[in-house]
């Protein structure tokens, strides 16, 4: 069977309504805290939802149900039409990219080997990888613009392009839905708008569903065809353009006002060169 090309990758034909449907979900933690309530929300097929929330709001919860690593819960969770527990056996289906502060590289790999491995779940440790896959990981390294850096070792590439490869590892296995936690944590403003380019550049060439779980609302407001505004439960879940000051005070207990004017223009860079975390007084950090 020949494989689609990377940027006419859409996906089995069969999904054709909401990717991802979650219904009256709610999930307790063992010592009694209550971490989500009633949360009802869906997906579109290769649209971006990003998942907003203070401190403790329940977005790691919900993106640990999605992916499967988190039973228990009560109402219902629909991946791709499947019980997420099926969706993880499957694999490929959902892949997830973790904070970038998270990340450690001290062993020698370079930036291809990092991507290679997103097909591992895929092929098995011990296995060849097919031809067609690796003619992919190469067209998922040149969408995410690192074939100059794909023979470096991971450890002598910048934060930004790491990050980069671990984006492209997700992409390696062609998964349906990629999950992102947090991905502009640490990133200038800068480097925020670029990063809203690269996704969408992602979902154009890969057709993949994106869910962005962020606190930084201005970047995701930016790039989401719709916003889910969570606090224990989900106070809003419609297109960035519903959203007012008054519910966005009234999730995050603050005022956000200035989060919904547009920023002005910036050159696109990597990484902040500002030498703090990042350099915009305006953003208020949740
Ligand atoms: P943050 O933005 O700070 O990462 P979050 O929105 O991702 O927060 P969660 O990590 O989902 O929030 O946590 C939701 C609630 O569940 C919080 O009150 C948290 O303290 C609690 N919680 C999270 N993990 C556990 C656990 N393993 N056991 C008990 N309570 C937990």
């Amino acid at each position: 069977m020949t494989q689609p090309q990377a940027n006419l990758y859409v996906g089995p034909d069969h999904i054709e309504q909401d990717i991802l449907c979650v219904s009256d979900l709610s999930y307790t933690y063992g010592d009694g805290t209550v971490a989500l309530e009633g949360v009802t929300l869906h997906v579109q097929p290769r649209s971006t939802l990003a998942v907003v929330g203070p401190n403790g709001a329940g977005k790691t919860t919900l993106l640990k149900i999605l992916l499967g690593i988190l039973p228990g819960y009560s109402g219902k969770v629909r991946v791709a039409g499947m019980d997420p527990l099926e969706a993880r056996r499957r694999g490929g289906i959902v892949t997830w990219v973790p904070q970038r502060a998270r990340m450690i590289w001290d062993f020698p790999i370079t930036v291809e080997g990092v991507v290679r491995m997103g097909l591992v779940g895929k092929t098995g440790v011990l296995n060849r990888h097919s031809r067609e896959d690796l003619k992919f990981v190469r067209e998922v390294i040149e969408v995410l613009g690192l074939e100059d850096l794909a023979d470096r070792p991971i450890g002598a590439v910048s934060g930004g392009q790491q990050q980069r490869a671990i984006i492209a590892r997700a992409l390696a296995p062609r998964p349906m839905i990629l999950m992102l936690d947090e991905p502009t944590v640490g990133i200038d403003q800068a480097g925020q708008q670029a990063f809203g380019v690269l996704l969408e550049q992602i979902k154009r060439s890969f057709g993949v569903t994106l869910v962005i779980v962020s606190h930084d609302l201005r970047t995701v407001l930016q790039s989401c065809e719709r916003i889910a505004c969570l606090n224990r439960q989900l106070h809003f879940h419609d297109s960035p353009a519903m959203l007012t000051p008054e519910l966005l005070a009234g999730v995050f207990h603050c005022n956000l006002t200035g989060i919904l004017a547009p920023r002005p223009a910036q050159m696109p860079s990597d990484e902040c060169s500002c030498g703090r975390d990042c350099c915009d007084p305006e953003i208020p950090k949740l």
